[in-house]
């Protein structure tokens, strides 16, 4: 059975991921940092999921992830999911270098980490799936989200290097640009606000944690090995 590390499984987009990726008969090894009770949730529903807490934008908790990982399923993953992350809304001139910083360590630095620490095994195996989630906003550049926005740019420019680097190894790196999508992670956002997002959605709705989770299993799949360095739009059409 395939091995899938999802990082930030604990809610939202990675919580769904981690549900679709065991019931399609993957092992799960799923990553949470503060959401102790939902992580402990998700690990109920199947005997397939194992929960492992870790700050994935800091390098100790990352590492000792990774050893806790190996030891419990007795391998490296075989594919890699770098889902976690917050967003920040408002003006960049009331921005300051600690929610730089913060952004910056949970949205780009921890995808680093991650990928870091479990490309070593990939490499030697000549084997792996690396998939990014980054946004939308780092494809076009959201209006009071600029910091959200250059951060998500990274983890494109990421994927694009990395992929070229270690395709020869026999890797594949791709990215997940979601739209808006209905999470938690939408709570700054008013029902009117949504109304608008929707309306402006081609396809005329939100999206789903499911229509994500419905592409990183197509990423992670043999269907899709000749694809890399791809940035994949799940936007329902908003950005064209
Ligand atoms: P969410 O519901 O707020 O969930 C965020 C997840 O990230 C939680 O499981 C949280 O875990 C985890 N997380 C945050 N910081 C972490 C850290 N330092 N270490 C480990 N885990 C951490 O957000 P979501 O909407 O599912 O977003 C998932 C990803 O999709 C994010 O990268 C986000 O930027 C991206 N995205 C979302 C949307 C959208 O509209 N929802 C659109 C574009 C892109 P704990 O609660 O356990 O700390």
């Amino acid at each position: 059975m395939k091995l899938v590390l999802i990082t930030g499984a604990s809610r939202g987009i990675g919580a769904e991921i981690a549900r679709l990726f065991c019931e399609k008969g993957y092992l799960v090894a799923a990553n949470y940092n503060k959401s102790v009770i939902d992580a402990e949730k998700l690990s109920s529903t199947s005997h397939n999921i194992k929960t492992f807490k870790a700050d994935v934008s800091v390098s100790s908790d990352v590492n000792n992830m990774i050893s806790e990982i190996k030891k419990y399923f007795g391998k490296n993953p075989d594919i890699l999911i770098n889902n976690a992350g917050i967003s920040h809304s408002g003006l960049i001139t009331d921005d300051d270098q600690y929610i730089y910083d913060e952004i910056f360590n949970t949205n780009m630095k921890s995808v680093f980490l991650c990928s870091n620490a479990v490309l070593p095994d990939m490499i030697s195996q000549k084997k792996g799936k690396i998939i990014n989630i980054s946004s939308m906003w780092g494809q076009t550049g959201g209006s009071c989200e600029v910091l959200y926005s250059a951060s998500k740019s990274a983890v494109i420019g990421f994927t694009k290097a990395l992929a070229k680097e270690v395709g020869p190894s026999g890797i594949n790196v791709n990215c997940i640009a979601p739209g808006i999508i209905k999470t938690d992670m939408l709570s700054c956002y008013t029902e009117e606000d949504l109304k608008v997002l929707s309306d402006e959605t081609p396809l005329m709705r939100l999206g789903t944690p499911r229509d994500i989770a419905e592409t990183a299993l197509f990423l992670a799949s043999e269907c899709s090995d000749f694809i890399t360095g791809q940035i994949i739009g799940v936007n329902g059409g908003f950005l064209i």
